[in-house]
């Protein structure tokens, strides 16, 4: 069985840069920064993605985030943050171990985010239609 790296890193087993860890999470330095600062928050129990994580814990890791966030805007200077969390393979996650990238922001043109097109607006009520009704 091929094993969770960050249930690696919350063992102790491989090493990370932590900046934050109590009972139910960890916080450390991603490996491969998108920006000076990038952290990534994730749970110390294995969950693949955020609708295997157990609300308990989710109502905890966004008042977290929010105290790391800030840290991390005044101990690199940045004035903004992103809050990235990618979900199933084809949302780009690479490791499948719940976790929340903080991305620490300094200038807009930073990230290679794609801009969003016009919604057509003759579709966009039956996609909201298509989602309400699986709530
Ligand atoms: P994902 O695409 O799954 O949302 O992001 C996984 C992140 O984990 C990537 O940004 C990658 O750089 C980071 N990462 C992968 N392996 C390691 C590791 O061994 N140590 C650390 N610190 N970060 C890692
Ligand atoms: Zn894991």
């Amino acid at each position: 069985m091929t094993k969770c790296i960050f249930c690696e890193i919350a063992n102790g087993r491989i090493p990370s840069i932590r900046i934050y860890e109590d009972n139910d999470f960890l916080a450390f330095m991603d490996i491969n920064p998108v920006t000076t600062g990038h952290f990534l928050l994730t749970t110390r129990q294995h969950y693949a993605v955020i609708h295997e994580t157990p609300d308990e814990l989710l109502a905890k890791a966004l008042p977290l985030a929010k105290r790391l966030a800030q840290a991390a805007m005044l101990g690199v200077g940045a004035a903004a943050y992103n809050l990235i969390s990618n979900n199933g393979p084809e949302s780009g996650q690479l490791v499948a171990h719940w976790h929340l990238h903080v991305i620490p922001r300094r200038r807009r043109e930073e990230l290679p985010l794609k801009a969003g097109e016009p919604a057509d607006l003759t579709k966009l009520p039956f996609v909201a239609d298509a989602i309400r009704a699986n709530l």
